[in-house]
């Protein structure tokens, strides 16, 4: 079937402004490039990051960086994706295959990397066109409205996660219980480490609760309950982009521990140097994840190891949920159906 000319997508239409949903062109795939007739796509919190940054490589700009969909036609010369194939899109679209962080397993480090929903249109679209390189084979078994959270929230918590060096037995801490937190409960829990779930909102942390949190700490003063209830915690993971918890992380940590940065913020935070010091602490960002984790993220979902919690929308609702989960109201992931 030959694909429509005109698609429904949701569109930046320049640096902060506004968010609206318009038909848009479908492009033809280049070399290197398969359309993909998108099925779901869940909403980020860096759809929101992307939305608020004063310049963009791309404008106006198709939004989404966490799609399923089906390939649906091959640029020339691209081999080895048979038709309806399903795939999916995360925010890596591209990249150049040859430095340094490329070729050591590393690509999310890449200085020339292509990002969809950010200098290339992404997910949240009838189609879109993407690069075959980061196309994720995603499985029948998985419905597109369960499997789309997982290309952003559950690989960058799954990286995160990985990040940390725990194993089996040790504490964790994780500080936001949206998207990306509920899942890394489930992907802790695994691996047989101790959870603390911390967030503002009582009803997140039911969330966590049912996702398997041993203990679920009120965001005020998380330190010190951290503390007082653990006697500090061995790793720290905060998803969210606020200082305060990002304090807070630091202030629950055991000596040695390590505190990790997930959520973007153009902000800055403060730590105490005596503390990192004299304590030996490690602070360090995360960002995606490795192929190999992506791969295993589909493979745990596969299983039944996590399950996404997850709202579905009509595409048209995009611009209203990004203001909702802007408030923090929504619960777990906003997916909105394309088809
Ligand atoms: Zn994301
Ligand atoms: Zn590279």
């Amino acid at each position: 079937m030959m694909p429509p000319i005109a698609t429904q997508a949701v569109v930046l239409a320049e640096a902060r402004g506004p968010v609206t949903v318009r038909t848009f062109a479908v492009p033809e795939p280049g070399p290197g490039q398969a359309l993909v007739k998108m099925e779901a796509c869940g909403l980020c919190h860096s759809d929101l990051f992307v939305s608020g940054l004063e310049k963009l490589p791309l404008a106006p700009l198709i939004l989404g960086h966490e799609g399923i969909g089906r390939i649906a036609a091959l640029g020339p010369g691209v081999g080895g994706w048979p038709a309806g194939q399903r795939v999916g899109l995360t925010f890596l679209a591209s990249t150049c295959g040859n430095c340094e962080w490329c070729r050591s397993g590393r690509e999310r480090f890449c200085a020339r990397q292509l990002n969809f929903g950010y200098s290339m249109h992404g997910a949240l679209a009838g189609y879109a066109v993407a690069p075959v390189e980061h196309l994720v084979r995603v499985s029948e078994a998985l419905p597109a409205e369960a499997a789309a959270p997982l290309c952003c929230a559950g690989w960058t918590a799954y990286g995160a996660l990985r990040e940390t060096g725990l194993s089996a037995g040790q504490s964790i801490a994780l500080f936001g219980m949206g998207g990306l937190g509920h899942l890394a409960v489930q992907f802790a829990r695994h691996r047989g480490l101790r959870v603390a779930a911390v967030d503002v909102s009582a009803e997140k942390l039911g969330l966590a609760r049912a996702c398997g949190a041993e203990a679920e700490v009120p965001a005020d003063n998380a330190g010190r309950a951290l503390q007082k209830e653990w006697g500090g915690v061995d790793a720290a993971v905060v998803f969210t982009a606020s200082p305060a918890a990002i304090q807070q992380a630091f202030r629950g940590l055991k000596r040695n521990a390590t505190l990790v940065l997930v959520g973007l913020s153009t902000t800055q935070y403060e730590l105490a140097i005596t503390d990192t010091v004299l304590k030996g602490l490690t602070v360090r960002g995360s960002y995606l994840g490795t192929r190999r984790d992506l791969e295993e993220v589909f493979r745990l979902a596969e299983q039944g190891v996590v399950r996404t919690h997850t709202e579905t929308h009509a595409l048209a609702e995009t611009p209203e949920l990004l203001e909702k989960m802007r408030r923090g109201e929504l619960l777990g992931r906003a997916v909105v159906s394309c088809a």
